[in-house]
Order: C-alpha cells, then structure tokens, then sequence
C-alpha cells in the first residue's frame, strides 16, 4: 500500500475510534511521525494533505525539513528525548517541543526562544510505564516545573498539554492503564493550573493508537503505520 494509502486508512480508523468513544468528530489530530524516512516519503504524506509531522532528533529533522519547508507550510514537532545542546536547532524549526521533561530543559527552551523571538508550544512528557524511563517521573516534580511556568518564567513557553508512552508489550490491560495514567494526571494539574489551557493528550502510536482515542487522546502520533518499517541501518 502506499503512503497516501496508509493515510486514508488510518484516518478513517481514526474516525471509527472518536465515534466508538463517543467523542466529537475531527478531535484527534494526527502527527505523522517521519523519523528515519526520507525527504521523498515525506513529500508523498505532504502531497496527500498531511502537514503535521514528528521527529525525534533535531539534526535529521533540520535537514529534512529544510527541503520539505521550502513549499510548503509544515508543522514540524519534536518528539524524541532533547539534549540541551540541540534545543537551538529544536526551537528554530519546531512549532513543539512534546518530550520536556525536566525543568532544565525548559529554561534552555525559554532561553533560545527569546534570543529569536519565537513563541514555542511544550508538552509535558510523563512516564506511565514505558521501560526507556523518558519523561517526567512523578507529578511531583511536574507540577514543580509548572509552577514555575505558571509565575511568568518563560514568556516564550506556551504549555498545551502532555504526551507520554505507554509500555511496548501486548497486554492491553498495561497500555490503557497508561494512557488513563495520563488523562487522569492532565486532568488533575488542568485544575490547578487554570491560566494554562492544557488540553492537548499526545498518546496512542501505530499498534495502539486505537485504544488511546478511547481513552481520551487528542494527537496520536503514528510512524510504522504510514511509512512502514524503519530502516535503522541507514544512520
Ligand atoms: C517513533 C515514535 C512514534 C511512532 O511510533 P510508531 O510505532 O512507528 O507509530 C511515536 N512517538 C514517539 C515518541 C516515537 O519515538
């Protein structure tokens, strides 16, 4: 099947999901993850409509979408853990910054942004079970970094919302339980921080993004199921 395909088919099964959950039609944006594909897949998804794409490491991103951007008008977010060294390049060509999680990062995001001028998205990253451990721990330590956005720190920073991973395994049972993990603590923190409007749930993935719109996603991010298999030995 070709990428145009794939596209369709997951945009109806998309569709199918919100009507089964009884959630509002066109609620869950799709984020077609381009990691490890070229230029040339890409442009096929751009050519069949599709305008927001995710990356997980700046340099590959940069260059890519140095090309992809030059007709288009691209939504590039960033999805993979984020050194400080690469938040530069990150803030330049991201319209989102979806895997923070630590305050750190977020000083050095609110930094670069304002050395350009730039207002950027941020999605807080919470670890609901996925082994590689990325993403805040507790919301403990979430809510201390909001804190910190809440009084002013980062006029740069707009927060939107949280993303996580749910674990890489087939019990169904240990990947709703995240994503409910998630809402849960989205809903919770939306309480307290009220100047924030924190609504965007980035969770769901090619095998799971079904079971993440039942459970309240808003952005599922999907790679496999669009561009097929990575190619790892490429890089
Ligand atoms: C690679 C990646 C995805 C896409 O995964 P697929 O299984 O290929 O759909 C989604 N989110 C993050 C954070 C990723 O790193």
């Amino acid at each position: 099947m070709s990428i145009q395909d794939n596209l369709c088919q997951i945009k109806e099964k998309i569709h199918n999901a919100e009507i089964k959950a009884g959630r509002k039609e066109n609620s869950v944006k799709l984020l077609a993850v381009s990691k490890f594909h070229p230029v040339e897949e890409i442009q096929e998804a751009v050519n069949a409509g599709q305008t927001l794409f995710g990356e997980n490491r700046v340099q590959e991103a940069a260059e890519k979408f140095e090309i992809l951007n030059k007709n288009n008008n691209l939504q590039l977010h960033i999805i993979g853990q984020l050194q400080s060294n690469k938040v530069k390049k990150a803030v330049s060509i991201a319209s989102c910054i979806q895997s923070v999680d630590r305050l750190d990062l977020i000083k050095e995001i609110e930094k670069q942004a304002a050395k350009i001028e730039k207002k950027i998205e941020i999605l807080f990253e919470l670890h609901t079970g996925e082994e590689s451990k990325s993403g805040y721990e507790d919301l403990t330590s979430l809510a201390e970094s909001l804190d910190l956005c809440a009084s002013g720190n980062f006029p740069h920073i707009i927060p939107k919302g949280f993303m996580t991973m749910a674990p890489f395994t087939d019990d169904e049972k240990l990947i709703r339980k995240s994503f409910i993990t998630l809402r849960e603590s989205a809903e919770k923190l939306q309480k307290t921080y009220t100047m924030f409007n924190l609504k965007e749930l980035s969770m769901g993935m090619s095998a799971d993004y079904e079971i993440a719109i039942e459970e309240g996603s808003t952005m599922v991010r999907v790679g496999t199921a669009i561009f097929g298999e990575r190619d790892y030995s490429k890089k």
